[in-house]
């Protein structure tokens, strides 16, 4: 293996990175918006990892409109500085350190929000939205190994499956956990 960055592959990063939504209001993009579900972009090239994970803010929170308790309060600022602070990807040694962090997150605020529990949003049309977090980690030690972990289908009870995509320098593959699975195996297909 090595450990060249061709352009081919920092195109394919550049590509896959991009592809993911701008906007966390996922009434723009109603398609991709599905609770219990969530998307984790990751882009390796030499010890840098450079990730976007995608989530309805239901999988995360129990809930996606405005914080109505303090309760619900602290528990948004609690997700939001665990999502800044904790690397989502990470070598099975937990080599990874994160360089750069952002977490974008708008809740909805209309009247008519979606219920809290259960999946049921056929009754009419509700108003979701997404949380979105960007990470670039360095992780020492990535070079050579072929498996990582994420903590987020642990940390996360309602987050039942995570799709994943990634783009290494040897070529792209995707996979997807499910609840409680934290190890994936970076394989090209
Ligand atoms: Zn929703």
């Amino acid at each position: 293996m090595t450990s060249n960055k061709l352009p081919a592959q920092i195109l394919a990063a550049a590509t896959i990175l991009t592809a993911a939504p701008l906007s966390a209001n996922a009434s723009d993009n109603p398609g991709t918006h599905q609770h219990g579900h969530a998307e984790l972009q990751v882009a390796i090239s030499n010890n840098q990892v450079d990730l976007i994970f995608t989530s309805p803010a239901y999988n995360l929170l129990g809930f996606e409109h405005e914080a109505r308790t303090g309760e619900q309060e602290a528990s948004v600022k609690e997700t939001i500085a665990w999502l800044r602070t904790t690397p989502l990807v990470n070598t099975p040694e937990s080599s990874c350190r994160i360089q750069d962090a952002d977490v974008h997150y708008e809740a909805n605020t209309g009247d008519d929000d979606h219920r809290d529990q259960g999946h049921d949003h056929d009754e009419k049309p509700a108003r979701h939205s997404d949380i979105e977090v960007s990470q670039s980690l360095t992780c020492s030690g990535l070079e050579g190994s072929n498996e990582l972990t994420t903590p987020l289908t642990i940390r996360f009870p309602g987050l039942e499956h995570l799709s994943l995509e990634w783009v290494w320098p040897e070529g792209q593959g995707s996979g997807r956990l499910a609840q409680g699975e934290s190890l994936f195996k970076l394989t090209t297909h």
